[in-house]
């Protein structure tokens, strides 16, 4: 709170922790729950019970999901693409948006977003370049940007943040990881959000107090449930 941040969604990786964020977020009123399954899981999501736990007031988004062709111990491509097919589908059922891990995965999410009129959300700790961010922005998606905006050798993704229509920019810290380039070493928390957003107010050329207003604004539109 000190730091400004007023509300926080926690995202579940898997039935267990979506549970857990779930639980979290009934307990205190700044927190809203994501729930969702992992791409590089092991088992099958159980869509039945997400989607028990996603009818709950609190759950504002299906989330995280994705794909992720990087993690050598993931399911198969194919596997993963059959899986997020499902939860995106469930997303949009449940008419909630949905927070995306992508992995060198962008070409086959974009396919997968295309293939789900409806579905909105988030591309979840945004690190690519203009084209993809572009490409995504088409697709009607918001981007989410960590620590990793804040890193010396991110140039192209600064250029991303001030590139952008302001109404799409969203904030995450990823935490515990997703560090800012000054807290490398350290676990992540959701306070140490400020570091990203001066650096992104700094880039956008609004003040914090501006990026914080758009932001809540940002959020609010997307995770309508989060009021
Ligand atoms: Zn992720």
């Amino acid at each position: 709170m000190a730091a400004g941040v007023t509300r926080i969604i926690a995202v579940g990786v898997d039935l267990e922790h979506s549970r857990r964020a779930l639980a979290l977020a009934q307990r205190h009123p700044e927190v809203f729950a994501g729930v969702g399954h992992y791409p590089t899981e092991a088992a099958a999501p159980d869509i039945d019970a997400l989607q028990a736990l996603a009818g709950d007031e609190r759950v504002v988004a299906i989330g995280e999901v994705g794909l992720d062709f990087q993690d050598a111990h993931a399911p198969d491509r194919d596997v993963q693409i059959s899986r997020l097919d499902e939860l995106f589908a469930l997303a949009v059922e449940l008419d909630l948006p949905v927070s995306i891990h992508n992995r060198n995965a962008a070409a086959e999410i974009a396919a997968a977003i295309t293939a789900h009129p409806g579905l909105r959300g988030a591309m979840h700790y945004f690190a690519l370049e203009w084209d993809w961010a572009e490409r995504f922005l088409a697709l009607g998606f918001c981007l989410s940007f960590a620590g990793l905006v804040t890193r010396p050798s991110r140039n192209a993704l600064r250029e991303v943040v001030k590139r952008m229509p302001a109404d799409r920019l969203l904030l995450e810290t990823d935490s515990p990881y997703g560090q800012s380039h000054q807290r490398m070493g350290m676990p992540n928390r959701p306070a140490y959000l400020l570091d990203t957003a001066t650096l992104v107010a700094e880039l956008r050329g609004i003040s914090l107090e501006e990026l914080a207003e758009l932001e809540r604004a940002n959020a609010l539109a997307l995770f309508r449930k989060m009021t």
